[in-house]
């Protein structure tokens, strides 16, 4: 039979704590400790008579051993702690036991403060204003709590079995953090797993993005797709930096479906860092309240994973660019010189590339200093960026030489953009330090068939030597050297043409 030892003026207005000690001299020890200081006292000989008392009685503070047979303090503890009703309730673990791995359980479990029988004496007044500082005695219990010892530890017990199971598989996902795209694949199936929501949605920032993953369960409008994103939020513009899943479950219907819904979504990071998103919508008819914790739950988990491929996205990144400009590199312009190549032929669409070198760089340097020469290729870089169309690629090729790859162009289409590219690059406002004018020359040329990419290049290189040759600030198209030269002729006069003709026989 537990005992009820009120002690102190106001007693009835202290804080209830309930004892918990299957040794009745240590529970006697603790309780002598305890009314020093007029606490309102209930005593349990077991964790299953703990249990009992918690559906009648209100307690503020519960003061429990840890090793008990049955239920041990550390599962009381996770039963106050996994129950909503009594959740808040202070709780104070004390053992014996000097294990390491005891200890660790004790903290692990949840407990406000863990100590050794021991330092009871000096330790645990202390620690119970420090606790208790603040907090209010609760009036009474809440109605949710109910159930047998046995039932109540056995949902805590499932519950965070649960929790467990879906952390480790988040956790397995690190397998795919190389791939982005495979990961939010396999992080929105896991999700679909767990969460009964029409639709998911995982945004992720950082160097790659920002994209986002949808899987729809519902019907999915493939034919008005922006009205789709707007109603899970997805800007517009970012339509090519979404992709979408739809896997039909007659459970979500099949007719016309309102896409957004009410939405929840999760941040996604790493301590005060956010990298991205998990959402779902479709109505709080479908999403229950543990939906939405298991959403929470994967969420959490994920920060840790997304982080991971933030950083291998990252180093992915450093091997392709440049520092200076933060252009692809020779190397990799070079794979997709290769790979475009290969499209066009396959598609039969035309493609040019277009070797831009500085003017004069090498005076720039030495007038300005390096810094500013510096300054120079990242003003070059930004331009060529901005001017050219989003499927082209352009690549620092050398020190200040930039080659830009247009693919599904004409020759004559090509000229243009490349003329107007040195116009825009020989007006362009420069910065305070450095020259009042740079000019870039460039060399077009044109894939034709049976050419390879290191030929392609080889022309173009030498279109451009004519450019510089041809007093620079120009545009030389590569295999029009012969017609060229007609057209200087035609600008000699005639004695100085007829004696050129004669000339080199
Ligand atoms: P041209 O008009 O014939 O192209 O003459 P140029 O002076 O531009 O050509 P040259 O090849 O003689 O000089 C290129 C210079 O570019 C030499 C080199 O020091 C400089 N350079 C190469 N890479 C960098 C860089 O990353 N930063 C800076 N500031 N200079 C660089
Ligand atoms: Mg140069
Ligand atoms: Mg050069």
């Amino acid at each position: 039979m537990p005992s009820e030892t009120g002690q102190g003026k106001n007693a009835s207005e202290a804080f209830r704590v309930l004892v918990v000690d299957d040794s009745p001299s240590i529970r006697s020890r603790v309780v002598q400790k305890l009314e020093t200081i007029g606490l309102h006292i209930t005593e349990a000989g077991s964790g299953e008579e703990a249990l009992a008392l918690t559906l009648e009685h209100t307690f503020d503070l519960v003061v429990s051993d840890i090793e008990m047979d049955a239920i041990t303090g550390v599962q009381l503890c996770r039963v106050f702690r996994g129950d909503p009703g009594m959740a808040d309730i202070a709780f104070i673990l004390l053992t014996a036991a000097s294990e390491t791995k005891t200890r660790f359980w004790g903290r692990n479990a949840g407990a406000d403060a863990y100590l050794a029988k021991e330092d009871m004496d000096e330790k645990l007044l202390p620690a119970i204003e420090e606790i208790m500082a603040g907090r209010k005695p609760r009036l009474s219990m809440r109605p949710e709590v109910t159930g047998t010892p046995l039932e109540r530890v056995s949902a805590v017990l499932d519950h965070h079995l649960f929790d467990v199971v879906v952390q480790s598989e988040v956790r397995r996902l690190m397998d795919y953090v190389h791939d982005r795209h495979e990961f939010s694949e396999k992080v929105l199936e896991l999700a679909g797993e767990v969460v009964g929501c029409p639709y998911l949605v995982l945004q992720l920032l950082g160097p790659g993005g920002p994209t986002y993953t949808i899987r729809a369960r519902g019907p999915w409008p493939e034919d008005t797709p922006t009205a789709g994103l707007a109603a899970l939020g997805i800007p517009e513009k970012s339509i090519g930096a979404t992709h979408t899943t739809v896997d039909s479950d007659p459970k979500y219907g099949t007719g016309p479906h309102v896409i957004g819904g009410r939405s929840y979504s999760c941040n996604i990071g790493v301590r005060d860092e956010t990298l991205g998103t998990l959402q779902v919508f479709g109505g709080a008819s479908v999403c229950t309240a543990s939906d939405l914790r298991c959403l929470e739950l994967i969420a959490d988990a994920l920060g840790i994973l997304v982080k991971s491929l933030f950083l291998v996205e990252e180093t992915q990144l450093l091997a392709l660019t440049d520092g200076l400009t933060g252009l692809y590199n020779r190397r990799h312009a070079s794979k997709r010189l290769e790979e475009e190549i290969a499209r066009s032929r396959r598609n039969n669409t035309g493609l040019c590339v277009a070797m831009c070198d500085v003017d004069h760089f090498k005076a720039i340097n030495d007038e300005y200093g390096h810094a500013a020469g510096d300054q120079v290729l990242q003003h070059i870089a930004k331009s060529l960026t901005e001017y050219v169309r989003r499927n082209d690629i352009v690549s620092r090729w050398g020190g200040e030489e930039f080659l830009v790859i247009f693919s599904e162009i004409k020759l004559a289409a090509a000229r243009i953009v490349a003329e107007r590219l040195r116009g825009r690059l020989a007006t362009s406002a420069q910065g305070e330090e450095g020259p009042e004018h740079i000019s870039v020359s460039i060399g077009l040329a044109m894939l034709r068939p049976g050419i390879t990419a290191d030929a392609l290049i080889e022309q173009a290189d030498q279109a451009l030597y004519r450019a510089k040759a041809r007093g620079r600030n120009r545009v030389e198209v590569a295999g029009e050297e012969r017609r060229s030269r007609a057209s200087i002729r035609a600008l000699q006069p005639p004695a100085e043409a007829k004696h050129k003709q004669a000339g080199p026989k």
